[in-house]
């Protein structure tokens, strides 16, 4: 298949890895981020990691939208289910996830709140459209990738005059997320997270273009070359990565220009501006607060914005005792430190959002086998709470 054959072609990979093995300087480490928990799993299915030499490391970032979600915004999508008597639709990974108490929104369904997987905004209008009578609410998550679709749905819904959907709104921006990465005190003054330069991610790209990342690049000093999915694209771009780092270089590079160009998808782009505007502060889980990190649904669609339309209460939300995801999205800790991997917590029966999300760090060393007999082999160490 083109674009997919020659980006997973054997021998290929072998020369790239000869590459990386001749250029990588044995005499430092190469700590290299992906932000994206789609490279995190093309590095796992396809052994990237294994072709590397011991020196190149990968450290696996916060790039999962499910994963960033923090307990209190799923908490709050299971009150307005269940108190507000909608139908509240979402993607499939989030309904699995744990709130606190670990109530998630397939538990809430299965104690008959009307909640709805959807593959797409389309399907929320779908469903807005056949239940007149009842108010329908898209659970919107995610990065620069989704939150195009869901400006759509929101335009749709005006055009339409559909009086009874709205959304609740989590979009995320990932330069804020990079730059506070950058700015953590475990980067800049413990030094207990090293990175060395970026894989920068392949969707968001295609929608925000390279130049957003020009700005860190240079501020912080570090290399960011844009990576696409398949196993050759990740490898190229590590290559691309020691490359810099060798010759002391700090710019942002393309290695996925079939997809991505500097200024992106400007009509996306308007038409994000056009419905969402900047939040002046954002939670992350692990991260924390975030300024400017994330979007809000503009005065001007105020009428589709759930989170005017319903209100929350007031609530402690707290993450699943033992998970440490949040430590893994900021980088500090890998899946395999957590002493509920593999025994408590399992895709089966998530403890935590990155063992739930098709692109959670938990779940790319679970689903590809390199932890499981591990794990099988271990005690118990501690139930979850
Ligand atoms: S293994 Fe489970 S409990 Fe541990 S960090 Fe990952 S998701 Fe959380």
């Amino acid at each position: 298949m083109k674009y997919v054959d020659e980006f997973r072609d054997r021998d290929l990979a072998k020369t790239i890895a000869e590459a990386i093995r001749q250029e990588a300087d044995p005499g430092r480490t190469y700590n290299i981020m992906e932000f994206c928990g789609g490279h995190t799993h093309a590095i796992f299915r396809y052994g990237v990691k294994d072709l590397m030499p011991e020196n190149v490391r990968f450290v696996h970032g916060p790039g999962c939208p499910v994963c960033v979600l923090p307990v209190r915004r799923l908490d709050d999508a299971v009150e307005i289910a269940e108190r507000h008597n909608v139908i509240l639709c979402t993607y499939g990974d989030m309904m699995r996830v744990p709130g606190t108490k670990q109530r998630s929104l397939i538990k809430a369904k299965a104690d008959g709140a009307d909640i709805k997987m959807v593959y797409s905004t389309l399907d929320a209008l779908k469903i807005a459209r056949n239940n007149p009578d009842r108010e329908v609410v898209f659970f919107a998550i995610g990065f620069e990738t989704t939150t195009p679709p869901t400006a759509v749905a929101i335009k749709t819904a005006e055009r339409e005059r559909l009086k009874n959907f709205s959304v609740f709104c989590n979009h995320v921006l990932t330069p804020s997320a990079i730059g506070h990465i950058l700015e953590s005190p475990e980067v800049r003054e413990l030094g207990t997270v090293q990175i060395d330069g970026f894989l920068g991610p392949s969707h968001v790209s295609s929608v925000i273009g390279s130049e957003p990342y020009e700005f860190f690049a240079e501020e912080f000093g570090k290399p960011v070359v844009i990576a696409g999915f398949e196993p050759l694209d990740v490898m190229q771009s590590a290559l691309m990565l020691i490359r810099q780092i060798n010759e002391g270089r700090h710019e942002v590079e393309n290695e996925y220009t079939r997809v991505v160009t500097s200024e992106g998808n400007l009509k996306a782009q308007q038409l994000v501006s056009d419905v969402f505007e900047l939040r002046q502060s954002f939670e992350w889980r692990g991260l924390g607060k975030v300024p400017y990190s994330a979007l809000k649904i503009r005065e001007s669609y105020a009428a589709f914005d759930a989170e005017k339309r319903f209100e929350v209460s007031e609530k402690k939300s707290r993450e699943v005792k033992s998970c440490e995801c949040p430590a893994i999205l900021r980088g500090v800790k890998k899946p395999t430190d957590c002493k509920l991997f593999g025994t408590v917590c399992t895709p089966d029966s998530p403890m935590g959002s990155c063992m739930v999300s098709s692109e959670g760090a938990c779940a790319a060393y679970w689903t590809y086998g390199r932890h499981r007999e591990k794990a099988r082999a271990a005690p118990v160490k501690e139930a979850a709470e």
